[in-house]
């Protein structure tokens, strides 16, 4: 896995939110929560009522600066998928709340098993960021249309056997990739989108109107 790859889609997905509550035993409470791809990470500050007085008067500017930049960004993380292969479809908020939402994502896993094979695999939780980041780098409301997301060995194996140009250890098979459209762009702002993330890889198929893409190493082809 590349570090730096991650660092940037950390960058481009770091959420952040204020949330100060005064409790009813006098104390107040101050949480910042800054949220990753892949874990959340919370701080919790508690001080008495005057102290947080007097710190509010000297850091209240820094607090409400934080809380409307928190208030512009988007609560939730949303998707939606076509499979082209089974016709199933779904609309998924796969993060609220500060957290990946395990319900919602079991059921994107779900949609882009091995249609082959009918193996469901845990896709790895950055590429639905990834997908998420694109729409909003685009500022596309559309829905990916999906080729190929979860393959099994078996059903790789098969398909080199027919030539169909994939990979020996394809990252399909570990779960890590994804082949789609999405509508209402075109195709080539999609991968031009794409390759300014640098989250992984972008593999252009115009002649199958789709992009790959992993988490892989970044890089393009
Ligand atoms: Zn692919």
């Amino acid at each position: 896995m590349c570090a730096m790859s991650t660092a940037r889609l950390q960058r481009s997905l770091t959420r952040c939110s204020a949330k100060l509550s005064v409790q009813l035993v006098g104390r107040v409470v101050i949480r910042f929560v800054y949220i990753f791809p892949r874990f959340g990470v919370g701080l919790t500050l508690m001080m008495n009522r005057r102290d947080f007085l007097k710190w509010s008067l000297a850091g209240g500017t820094v607090l409400a600066g934080a809380r409307s930049w928190a208030q512009s960004q988007p609560a939730e993380r949303r998707l939606k998928l076509f499979n082209t292969h089974t016709g199933e479809q779904l609309a998924a908020t796969f993060w609220a709340n500060g957290q990946y939402q395990e319900g919602e994502l079991v059921a994107i896993d779900r949609l882009l098993r091995d249609h082959r094979s009918g193996d469901v695999f845990t896709i790895d939780r950055r590429l639905y960021d990834i997908l998420y980041a694109l729409q909003q780098r685009l500022d596309a409301r559309g829905t990916y249309e999906v080729i190929s997301g979860y393959r099994s060995p078996a059903t790789n194996k098969m398909l080199r056997r027919h030539g169909n140009g994939v990979a020996r250890n394809s990252l399909h098979t570990h779960g890590q990739a994804i082949d789609v459209r999405l509508t209402g762009v075109a195709l080539a702002d999609l991968r031009h989108a794409a390759l300014g993330l640098r989250a992984g890889g972008v593999g252009n198929y115009p002649g199958s109107n789709f992009i790959h893409l992993d988490t892989g190493r970044v890089r393009a082809w």
